[in-house]
């Protein structure tokens, strides 16, 4: 189905094999996908990962030598594939972009246990392949997450990443219950909407992080000053004091730097868990004598499933989890990323392409 409206070209911000810095670049729209959708991008989330995506040269199989970044998108529909029938979507709809929707096939190790997103044969979309930084995206119908109403475009695309990345690492690795303790290191983008599902959980957080205002913002969600360690306090210091050492059931670290993990495994209780998920450090210390004595269980997580996205973006039009997100230009990506990286930006931002402002 074709939709006179869309231009032949577009601009995005590109990566290239061995170039550092983003290019901005004029390239065509395209087509969509027989089985999927052409989407006009509404909003793209920027994430630390597109940090690392343009530093750090990567040689997985499925990079290409040049795409678009930005893996948390949301957008209408503009034109529909041939193949694409019963689809519950139709032009015009707002759709949240599932970035890693896998191939789909029966036969697909992954796919075929729900693990769609370790699906190497799939799109990744902002993620070696082409992405949201532009104004149009071209996705599988898999990718498709109807945006529920009172959720904006902006919440929408932060969901699809920050807010599931949390969501999932919380509720389906950690499986942390109502009435449990759960230390929580680290309250950037991804950090902040996990704080929000435990609250929601029930469970009791105490919450670390070195920059007051975050702190701040924590104890504006409900935790109280004595769940709050203070800036530059030593966490086993501040464990011991409170006598916490037998009361944390699950750490969950979303800074990921040799000290938080090393904190996490003296301060967590006998049989508790640890549950990693930033990734700061490229390298972490396991004290094998404390985690074997502790019978300790450490979980990782990556990103979520389809069906997590689903559920983020109900809570988040309950109100339930609210995503902190600004908006910026799509032009000043470049910036918006290095201040990001500075840790000037104090949540995460939302980039708009001209056409959507
Ligand atoms: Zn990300
Ligand atoms: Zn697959």
């Amino acid at each position: 189905m074709e939709n006179p409206l869309v231009p032949p070209t577009m601009f995005a911000w590109r990566k290239r094999k061995g170039n550092l810095e983003p290019i901005y670049e004029e390239i065509p729209v395209p087509p969509a996908p027989a089985s999927g959708f052409l989407v006009k991008i509404l909003a793209a989330g920027v994430c630390h990962s597109d940090w690392s995506l343009l530093k750090t040269e990567r040689n997985f199989p499925h990079y290409n030598e040049i795409y678009t970044l930005g893996h948390e998108g949301c957008g209408e529909i503009v034109r529909i594939g041939k193949e694409v029938q019963n689809s519950k979507h139709k032009l015009g709809d707002i759709v949240a972009v599932y970035a890693v929707p896998g191939c789909g096939s029966s036969s697909c190790g992954e796919c075929n246990r729900d693990l769609a997103h370790l699906c190497s044969k799939g799109q990744h979309h902002g993620i070696g392949q082409d992405g949201c930084f532009a104004d149009y995206v071209a996705i599988d119908a898999r990718a498709a997450v109807p945006l529920p109403k009172g959720v904006s475009p902006s919440e929408g695309a932060v969901a699809t990443d920050a807010g599931t990345t949390a969501y999932s690492a919380i509720v389906k690795r950690a499986e942390v219950k109502k009435g449990q303790t759960v230390f929580l290191f680290g309250l950037g983008g991804l950090g902040f909407n996990a704080l929000q599902v435990l609250l929601w959980i029930g469970a009791r957080v105490i919450v670390s992080d070195t920059r007051e205002t975050t702190l701040e913002e924590a104890r504006k969600l409900g935790v109280p000053g004595e769940d709050i360690v203070p800036v530059g306090k030593l966490v086993t210091e501040f464990v011991h004091e409170n006598g916490l050492e037998d009361m944390i059931d699950t750490v969950a670290d979303f800074v990921g730097m040799k000290q938080t993990f090393s904190d996490a495994q003296n301060i967590v209780r006998y049989g508790g868990k640890i549950l990693y998920v930033g990734t700061l450090s490229n390298e972490t210390v396991v004290d094998p004598k404390i985690c074997i004595k502790k019978r300790l269980t450490v979980l990782f997580n990556y990103g979520g499933q389809y069906s997590d996205v689903v559920e983020v973006l109900d809570l988040i039009s309950k109100g339930i989890i609210r995503p902190q997100v600004e908006n910026g230009k799509l032009e000043d990506f470049p910036k918006v990323l290095k201040d990001l990286h500075e840790g000037k930006i104090k949540s995460r931002m939302a980039l708009i392409p001209s056409h959507s402002r």
